[in-house]
């Protein structure tokens, strides 16, 4: 399908990840340029690497969307490649087990810097990221910001204390953004997220499967409580991303987007 993307310029965080590698991909077929950003550069290359191999645009860069220094820097080099920006997908975010409630790690014992870890990547990395590139749309006086949120943020799963509440935030800011923009620098600025559901990849892994690769309880009840019966897979993300961006969604702003085979929507009975 034609999204009527071709030529424009996708900055995409967290690019060297399974879903934003992906999403990054797809937006390369349909004719956008896109900088990948990624603290582990070598992965963001990767993928980079293949975009340039299928014949798409792409330079991988190493930022971290906790440093602006760092992400000053990977803006000037994304508009000296390509020339601006129009699309900034923040992708960066995850959670980590010391920040999980478990038979073995009860509340009272979580970590402080685990927390803040996790708040931090997902909420101030979004923000500080949006500080960094939305500097380009203003200029342009239109262009998009597509948060990753989570099903997390919707009610917050067990055991992810600190991941739950900082998509929460992630939902949240992008409402606050969408509307700071449009108040305060142009009406064609606009700020949304996609909300997935479960996929099954790294950062979750150990949450819904054994080391066998069996389902865990936790994974039992996702499937359970997921109507259509089964994980997503990244690829499926893709068509929320490109219609969001797309013109066909122009007055679409400040939305959170589930992509979750129903989740959302069922209370389990
Ligand atoms: P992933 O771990 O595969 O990718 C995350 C990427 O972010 C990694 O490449 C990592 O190197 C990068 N990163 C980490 N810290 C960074 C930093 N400080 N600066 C720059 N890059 C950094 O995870 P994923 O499953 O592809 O998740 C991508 C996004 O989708 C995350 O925001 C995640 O919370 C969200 N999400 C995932 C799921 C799921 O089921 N996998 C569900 C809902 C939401």
């Amino acid at each position: 399908m034609d999204y009527g993307l071709k030529g424009k310029t996708a900055v995409v965080t967290g690019a060297g990840g399974v879903i934003c590698g992906v999403m990054s991909k797809e937006l390369a077929k349909q004719g956008v340029k896109v900088a990948l950003l990624d603290i582990l550069e070598e992965n963001a290359r990767k993928v980079a690497d293949e975009i340039t191999a299928a014949g798409g645009e792409a330079i991988a860069l190493k930022a971290d969307v906790l440093d602006p220094k760092s992400l000053e820097e990977a803006c000037s080099k994304v508009v000296e490649a390509f020339g601006g920006v129009d699309f900034l997908i923040n992708g960066a975010g995850g959670n980590k087990r010391q920040a999980t409630t478990s038979p073995e790690m009860d509340f009272f014992h979580l970590e402080a810097d685990a927390i803040r870890w996790v708040f931090d990547l997902n909420v101030t990395g979004a923000i500080l990221t949006t500080q960094a590139f939305g500097k380009e749309l203003v200029k342009k006086g239109k262009g998009c910001v597509i948060n990753i949120a989570s099903m997390a943020g919707y009610l917050p799963l067990t055991n992810t204390v600190a991941y739950s509440a900082a998509k929460a935030a992630v939902a949240n800011f992008t409402k606050w953004m969408a509307v700071h923009f449009n108040l305060n620098y142009s009406k064609e600025i606009r700020v949304n997220a996609i909300a997935p559901g479960f996929l099954l990849t790294e950062q979750n892994r150990y949450l819904l499967t054994n080391p066998d690769g069996s389902s865990t309880p936790r994974g039992e009840k996702v499937i359970a409580k997921t109507p259509m019966g089964r994980y997503g897979k990244p690829e499926e993300l893709c068509g929320a991303l490109m219609w969001l961006l797309s013109d066909d969604a122009s007055f679409v702003t400040g939305a959170v987007i589930p992509v979750d085979g129903g989740f959302s929507a069922y209370w389990g009975v």
